[in-house]
């Protein structure tokens, strides 16, 4: 029951929200925050979202 749901909002998303952040080039992980970089926003990783959002 419980934990059986978990990660499926991301199912709809392409590769289940996973690929190359354009920031960092990791490969494989999590690209679904949108993160405002230069007035243009991208999907980036959690923690160049984290990044991005700390430099204000
Ligand atoms: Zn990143």
């Amino acid at each position: 029951m419980s934990k059986n749901h978990r990660g499926k909002g991301l199912k709809n998303v392409p590769a289940q929200g996973r690929g190359t952040c354009p920031i960092c080039h990791r490969t494989g992980i999590k690209v679904v925050y949108e993160t405002k970089v230069n007035e243009e926003t991208l999907k980036t990783c959690k923690e160049c979202f984290k990044t991005v959002q700390n430099k204000g």
